[in-house]
């Protein structure tokens, strides 16, 4: 029989779990497939790792990866990838936004023969104001990026065996899991969703959160922004050379008077601020390039629940099952 595995990130979502949990293995139950839920517990403060733990002890289909700390939703999302060892896996947030209804559509998909089906969301149910900046920022990394990173798709996602392990493989340390997803290729397609509201409580990602994840996007998948600096430069010099060209044409054909201190002026800022932001962006990819030189684990486990054997190879945990934590 197939294998089928949900991870699922989670982060101070007591208020949702039980009915998460509920819904999730009912739809899973009812495909034809062994499967296997793996929740990561994102350092949640709250009494998710002890709802989990109950599951876990009820349920040995359902699998849980502790982290140690809080790591941010990409990388507990790529623990949880790395846990995994099905022949598909699904990827859906932990506040009900994503529907365990609509999996059975996309492992449809899977069973026609593609590698990666992503859900598209129809229609986001956020405020105005984080709508419009996420059709903004999926444009402009569709746009910059050589990899063609779908809009409107983000996590939730049913990826086939093959592309979970080229994901798995990618050693950076700055993740963004859909490019991820999207750079491994193969036969990609989406089904259309209803994207539901979050089921309780306020978003875990803060704006900040969210402000970090678009720059990781945006940097780890485009050199645009390196090249923009360059053009920027050129574009600067060619006007320094008109304004010289007619300068010396002032001087020397009509011989009008030396202009004022407000053009010196306003140069020299224009000049300083394209300066300022090309350091800027050089200085953020090599801020990267430190990170990833510095070869970190991008994260620590603190302890499995119900995964022993091959998963467990994926990162070494603090502490062991036998630990009470
Ligand atoms: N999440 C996480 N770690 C974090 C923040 C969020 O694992 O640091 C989880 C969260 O519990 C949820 C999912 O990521 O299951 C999506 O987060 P949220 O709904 O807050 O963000 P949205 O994308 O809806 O703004
Ligand atoms: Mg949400």
């Amino acid at each position: 029989m197939k294998t089928l595995e949900a991870v699922v990130p989670v982060y101070n979502e007591e208020a949702i779990l039980p009915e998460l949990n509920r819904r999730l293995v009912d739809a899973l139950g009812r495909l034809p497939y062994e499967w296997r839920i793996i929740y990561v517990d994102d350092g949640s403060r709250d009494r998710t790792p002890d709802l989990l733990a109950d599951f876990a002890a009820a349920d040995s289909r359902v699998a849980v990866v502790h982290l140690s700390r809080n790591f941010g939703q990409q990388l507990a999302i790529s623990a949880g990838l790395a846990a995994t060892s099905a022949d598909a896996v699904v990827l859906l947030d932990g506040d009900l936004q994503d529907p365990p209804e609509v999996v059975p559509l996309l492992v449809e998909k899977w069973e026609d023969g593609y590698d990666v089906v992503y859900a598209l969301k129809r229609e986001r149910k956020e405020a105005w104001p984080k709508r419009v900046l996420f059709n903004l920022f999926y444009r402009v990394l569709r746009r910059l990026s050589s990899v063609d990173i779908p809009a409107d798709a983000g996590n939730f996602s049913l990826m086939d065996r093959s592309v979970v392990d080229m994901v798995n493989k990618m050693p950076e340390r700055d993740r963004y899991v859909s490019g991820l997803r999207a750079y491994v290729g193969g036969r990609q397609t989406g089904v259309e969703f209803e994207r539901a509201a979050r089921y309780a409580g306020q978003p875990r990602q803060s704006p900040l959160k969210l402000m970090r994840m678009a720059t990781d996007a945006l940097f780890a998948f485009s050199e645009l922004p390196l090249r923009l600096a360059t053009f920027m430069g050129f574009l600067v010099s060619g006007v320094a050379f008109l304004v010289l060209v007619s300068v010396l044409y002032q001087k020397l054909v009509s011989g009008a008077a030396i202009l004022g201190w407000a053009s010196t002026m306003t140069s020299i800022l224009f000049l300083g601020g394209i300066q300022l932001i090309a350091v800027g962006v050089i200085g953020e990819y090599i801020g990267r390039i430190y990170n990833e030189a510095k070869g970190r684990p991008a994260w620590v486990v603190g302890r499995y629940r119900n995964l022993s054997g091959a998963a467990t190879d994926a990162a070494r945990p603090l502490h062991d099952e036998r630990d009470s934590v």
